[in-house]
């Protein structure tokens, strides 16, 4: 069922949460809403869900404007990240209680229980108490829960934040499989970037309040319309330079220059003299000895800390006035104190307009 979110905006006291925010889900789609911490994510899915009274917009389901139906009338089911379930009734007790007062016959009733417990395979797991349950067993009761009523639309905010990175991921991959299966319009609200990738169809990007991006992951992770979308989606790795020449695109950094050809700077931003912020996602960088450069652009540093974190390792290069790279590795890292040539690929730079902040290629 497709939900509008119509120039929502949210003040408490005079803080202004939220602030002129518009978007749709299209039935069946799972859109991930994303941003830092307090960007105002849980005041929207509150709106939606009913529980706050937004200061000004309107949210509409079905087409028909529900900014002032009472939550439980509006047919949408909310999974939070603290556990709600009851801790007296049983898993099957609880998910029942999802069905409400609904005039459901007994025999109907059992059998969406059972139904959405299979859904969530914990189906043996029915006579437990809550108490007895895992972290993700919980998670997965409260899903069913929410999706026994068969709700128009579900919001997940944040369910994933309390379980450790293993269980997150196998629960990512649960979430994924049960949207497919219910074709339930599903927000999913999270401050991790990683859980809005790999789950959602859409992403819309928040920041102060703001919709500030939105679009498919991999779309919005390949071309960063601004460098707070290219370090949120990726991780924060840019650097500042002057632009000596468009084409081929010659960079000033410190004395230091960078030409980087094959660069498609066939934008008006991208202008002799002009102050450029760039932006390299730390995957498409590498690390090499000077001398062993290939024709790639580069830039030469000097390694500052070598952090090995398992399945890579995580270089980090100062190039001078202050600013890093992060360059991510699978094998033979330098060692700290060594120069080096940081290397990417001409197309894997990201150019925005230093004034602006807006993407300039
Ligand atoms: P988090 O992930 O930390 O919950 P969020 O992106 O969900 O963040 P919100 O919880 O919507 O953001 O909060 C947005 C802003 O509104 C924050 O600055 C927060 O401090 C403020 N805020 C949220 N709830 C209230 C409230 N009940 N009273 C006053 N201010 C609030």
């Amino acid at each position: 069922m497709r939900l509008e979110i119509d120039a929502l905006s949210h003040r408490y006291g005079e803080e202004l949460a939220v602030d002129d925010v518009s978007f749709g889900i299209e039935a069946g789609e799972l859109v991930a809403l994303v941003g830092p911490s307090g960007c105002g994510k849980t005041t929207v899915v509150q709106s939606v869900a009913g529980h706050v009274r937004p200061t000004a917009g309107r949210i509409a389901l079905r087409g028909e404007d529900v900014t002032d139906v009472p939550p439980e009338a509006r047919g949408v089911s909310v999974v939070f990240q603290r556990s709600t379930l009851y801790p007296h009734m049983t898993v099957g007790e609880n998910v029942a209680y999802g069905l409400g007062a609904q005039d459901i016959a007994p025999a109907r009733r059992e059998e969406l229980v059972a139904d959405h417990l299979e859904l969530v395979s914990l189906a043996d797991q029915r006579a437990a108490r809550p108490a007895e349950l895992s972290g993700g067993q919980r998670r997965r009761a409260e899903l069913a829960r929410a999706l026994a009523p068969s709700p128009d639309v579900l919001l997940l905010d944040e369910p994933l934040s309390a379980l450790d990175r293993t269980l997150r991921i196998q629960l990512r991959d649960e979430i994924a499989r049960i949207q497919r299966e219910t074709g339930v319009t599903t927000l999913f609200v999270t401050h991790d970037q990683e859980d809005a990738m790999a789950l959602a169809d859409r992403l819309v990007v928040m920041n102060g309040g703001r919709i500030v991006a939105s679009g498919r992951p991999r779309d919005l992770y390949e071309s960063p319309p601004t460098p707070f979308v290219a370090s949120f989606l990726g991780r924060a790795n840019a650097f500042d330079a002057t632009v000596l020449d468009a084409d081929p695109l010659t960079l000033r950094r410190g004395d230091g220059t960078v030409e980087v050809s094959g660069f498609k700077a066939d934008a008006p931003g991208v202008s002799e003299g002009s102050t450029v912020t760039c932006h390299v996602h730390p995957g498409d960088l590498s690390v090499r000895p000077i001398g062993t450069e290939t024709t790639d652009p580069s830039i030469r540093g000097t390694v500052t800390r070598v952090a090995d974190v398992g399945r890579r390792y995580d270089v980090t290069v100062g190039i001078g006035a202050g600013e890093d790279l992060v360059a991510e590795q699978v094998s033979s890292p330098p060692a700290v104190d060594d120069d080096v040539a940081v290397a990417f690929p001409a197309d894997r730079l990201h150019l925005f307009d230093r004034e602006a902040g807006r993407r300039v290629s």
